[in-house]
């Protein structure tokens, strides 16, 4: 890796001319090239120095495949020869970052709030933030290698060297195996466990569930919670608890466990569980209803004694605030590839705390996403933990070079010191798990000119 104070070394201690430019150089903040050498430092010398005559001349996609989600990987290029990384949001399209591509062409990639606001009337909710979160990390990236800073020195320092993670355990009806799963995950160093309780545990137990007859699991799946007319029974509720106190039974009550994917259940379903879970100390009940139902929710957390989460599909702080100001729920859980980026989601731990509400991170991608949400974790004060989906995928940390491995070690993620997000691509680990009939960040030119008429106003 590179190192700032190699090049910063006084002239007199270094031959002659070479000494010269290799002190001309560090002076210029030409500090950030992967490759150290001097003769790469001395060929970028009279272009790379000049961070506010950078610009972005490309922006071309390599789209990772099982990681396990299908990764969007982007990189925007520059006229002085250093590149940005970024990632659009897991199971998103290539399309929502490279639509924007025209848009953010000649533009300089470190007045990133600047880049931002002109592309965010480009997201949306959920997959449709992707594209714009995943351009505004790669401005980061970008940013903190032309200056040479971390990316979290840029949002104001550190509230912490290492990022507690929880990590997704993949699920079994049987709860002695996703007990012994879960325990598996604890010894491995994880300080805080979610899994999966859905009603799809009662669909085999007759007198567990009330739905309408032959209603088929696609219809439900696409319906909003309060629309299905699915409902618990008393024996749905009993049976649901009894197999999460099994899994307690086996890991204890001390380590935090979350709850996510209940199924698409009515309000007052929702409401009932909770309180049959309620001994079992959970850490939050995730998404129990569709985030925009900000009086529902209320009613939900009102009602139970554990905490509730919502938030990995909302785009922008807005959302977020109105969730927070209302205590509609206990903890908000934003998606950085979705929720807006680094900076945006900084400004939403930074007012959800105004509020009493800590910020847990939902995060499904590469290594590349990952440490985004680890700069913005270590740099924002309410952070609680932050997900990971990959700890079973034994490639997922080869993909990257730079930091330490493995990325997760013991449960925590180490905040990187290197400029910018701190990583850069192993071309050869990526290349070995493109998505079949994708390339490896092949021409794009055809979304150079892509345009409307953007204005939001008249
Ligand atoms: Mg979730």
């Amino acid at each position: 890796m590179f190192s700032g104070n190699t090049l910063m070394k006084p002239a007199t201690s270094l031959a002659g001319r070479r000494g010269f430019l290799r002190t001309a150089a560090g002076a210029f903040g030409a500090a950030f090239w992967a490759d150290s050498s001097l003769d790469a430092a001395l060929q970028h010398v009279s272009t790379n120095s000049r961070p506010s005559d950078l610009k972005i001349t490309d922006l071309r996609v390599a789209v990772v495949a099982r990681a396990p989600m299908t990764c969007p990987v982007i990189r925007i290029d520059t006229n002085q020869g250093i590149y940005g990384l970024g990632e659009v949001r897991d199971g998103a399209s290539k399309n929502f970052a490279l639509f924007l591509k025209s848009r953010i062409l000649g533009e300089n990639p470190c007045n990133i709030d600047k880049v931002f606001r002109k592309i965010k009337q480009f997201g949306f909710h959920a997959r449709q933030g992707g594209g714009v979160c995943g351009i505004e990390m790669a401005l980061w990236d970008l940013a903190g290698k032309a200056y040479n800073v971390p990316v979290y020195q840029m949002l104001g320092g550190k509230f912490r060297d290492r990022i507690r993670c929880y990590a997704d355990t993949t699920e079994s009806h049987d709860p002695k195996v996703y007990g012994e799963r879960l325990k598996k995950r604890r010894d491995q160093g994880f300080t805080f466990l979610k899994m999966d309780l859905g009603i799809d545990l009662l669909e085999h137990t007759p007198g567990a569930l009330t739905q309408p007859l032959g209603l088929t699991g696609r219809e439900s799946f696409n319906t909003q919670h309060m629309f299905t007319g699915i409902e618990l029974t008393d024996k749905g509720v009993a049976m649901m608890g009894d197999y999460v106190g099994q899994i307690r039974d086996l890991i204890g009550l001390e380590v935090p466990l979350a709850a996510d994917h209940f199924g698409h259940i009515g309000l007052n379903s929702c409401i009932r569980l909770g309180k049959g879970l309620q001994k079992y100390n959970m850490a939050w009940l995730e998404d129990m209803i569709p985030w925009q139902y900000t009086g529902l929710w209320k009613k939900i957390t009102d009602a139970i004694d554990i905490p509730t989460l919502t938030g990995e599909d909302i785009y922008l702080k807005e959302p977020f605030i109105e969730l927070a100001r209302n205590h509609a729920v206990d903890i908000l859980h934003p998606d950085l590839a979705t929720s807006g980026g680094i900076l945006e989601t900084r400004k939403i731990g930074d007012a959800i705390q105004e509020y009493g509400v800590p910020m847990a991170m939902h995060f499904a991608g590469t290594p590349v996403s990952c440490m985004a949400n680890v700069h913005c974790a270590a740099a924002t004060e309410n952070f609680l933990v932050l997900e990971n989906h990959s700890v079973d995928v034994p490639w997922w940390d080869d993909l990257v070079n730079g930091v330490p491995k493995p990325i997760i070690q013991k449960g925590f993620i180490p905040v990187p010191d290197a400029p910018g997000l701190g990583v850069t691509l192993n071309d050869e680990v990526v290349k070995q798990h493109l998505m079949p009939g994708e390339g490896y960040f092949l021409p794009t030119d055809e979304w150079n000119k892509e345009r409307s008429h953007d204005r939001l106003w008249s």
